[in-house]
C-alpha cells in the first residue's frame, strides 16, 4: 500500500530501519516539549493516569480532560487539558520532569514515533504503521542511541498500551459505523459507551449494581481478573458494548 497519501508533514515512515534518539536531562530542549501539547487520551491512558494520581476516573475527567472531536463524527475523543499558566505546561510537568512518568500516556511513551492503526475491514484485523516525527526543536534526534521499533516499544514499556489501544481502535472503528440506532449524539447509548470507555470506576459500580457479569458466560478466572483489574474490566466493557450495540458477538448470554 502506498502510505504517502496519508503521511502527515514532518514525519517519515519507519519499518525495519533504526532511528537515533535519546531524551535526557542534558539536551538543551529538556522539558520544552511538555507544554501546549495537543494530546489525545485513549481509554487505557485514563486508567494509567487515574491510578497514578490515586483518584477516581470521574474526578480525573473533571479535572484534567476536555472533550474534543474523535477520529470520526460518531464518538468524541478526549484531550489532556494544559495548565493555564504561561507556556501552558502539561499539568503533570514538574521542575525535574514528568511527575507521572511510570504511568505517562501512550503518546508520551511513543514519541518520537507515532503509531497509526489501519483497519483492514470487518473481521480482517488491524495493520500498524509507525512514523518518525521530526520536530526541529527536538534535539533527541541528534543523540547517539539507536533503536528499532521493537526495541523502542520494549524500552518505553509500550506493550500494554498498544494492546489496549488496538482493542480501542477496533471498537472505535465500530463506532464509526454509527451504531447508535438513530439516537444521535449524546443519546443514552452513547452516554453509556462514554462511561465504559472513559470512566472505568463508574462503569465498575454500574456493572456491580446491575449484575452485568452474572448475565454472561465467563470463566471463573476471567471474572476474578475483571474484579481486580481495571484493564480487564475495560476489555470486558468493549466486548459488552459491541454486544448491546449489535456488533460482533464476543460475549454469550447465560
Ligand atoms: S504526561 Fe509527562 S511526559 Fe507527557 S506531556 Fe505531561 S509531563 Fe510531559
Ligand atoms: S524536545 Fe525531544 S529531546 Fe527535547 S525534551 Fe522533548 S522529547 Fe526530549
Amino acid at each position: 500500500m502506498d502510505t504517502k497519501e496519508f503521511l502527515p508533514p514532518e514525519r517519515t515512515r519507519v519499518e525495519n530501519d533504526l532511528f537515533n534518539f535519546h531524551c535526557h536531562s542534558g539536551v538543551s530542549c529538556y522539558l520544552s516539549c511538555c507544554r501546549n501539547v495537543d494530546m489525545l487520551l485513549f481509554p487505557y491512558d485514563i486508567i494509567l493516569l487515574k491510578q497514578q494520581l490515586n483518584i477516581a476516573s470521574s474526578q480525573f475527567l473533571q479535572q484534567f480532560v476536555s472533550i474534543c472531536e474523535g477520529s470520526h463524527p460518531f464518538f468524541p475523543g478526549l484531550k489532556l487539558k494544559m495548565n493555564a499558566d504561561e507556556g501552558q505546561p502539561c499539568p503533570f510537568l514538574g521542575d525535574k520532569g514528568c511527575t507521572v512518568y511510570v504511568n505517562r500516556p501512550s503518546a508520551c511513551r511513543t514519541y518520537p514515533l507515532e503509531r497509526g492503526i489501519e483497519h483492514l475491514g470487518p473481521g480482517r484485523g488491524l495493520r500498524v504503521h509507525y512514523f518518525l516525527t521530526h520536530h526541529p526543536y527536538c534535539k533527541g534526534h541528534g543523540e547517539q542511541r539507536r533503536y528499532s521499533i521493537r526495541q523502542w516499544e520494549r524500552d518505553q514499556k509500550l506493550h500494554d498500551c498498544n494492546y489496549y489501544n488496538d482493542l480501542w481502535g477496533e471498537l472505535d472503528a465500530f463506532f464509526a459505523s454509527n451504531p447508535w440506532a438513530g439516537e444521535g449524539k449524546a443519546g443514552p447509548y452513547q452516554q453509556l459507551a462514554f462511561m465504559v470507555c472513559y470512566n472505568v470506576d463508574t462503569f465498575r459500580d454500574y456493572v456491580e449494581t446491575h449484575g452485568i457479569l452474572n448475565q454472561f458466560q465467563l470463566r471463573k478466572d476471567e471474572r476474578q481478573r475483571i474484579a481486580r483489574d481495571d484493564g480487564s474490566l475495560l476489555q470486558f466493557g468493549f466486548r459488552w458494548l459491541e454486544f448491546i450495540l449489535g456488533g460482533h458477538k464476543k460475549l454469550f448470554k447465560k
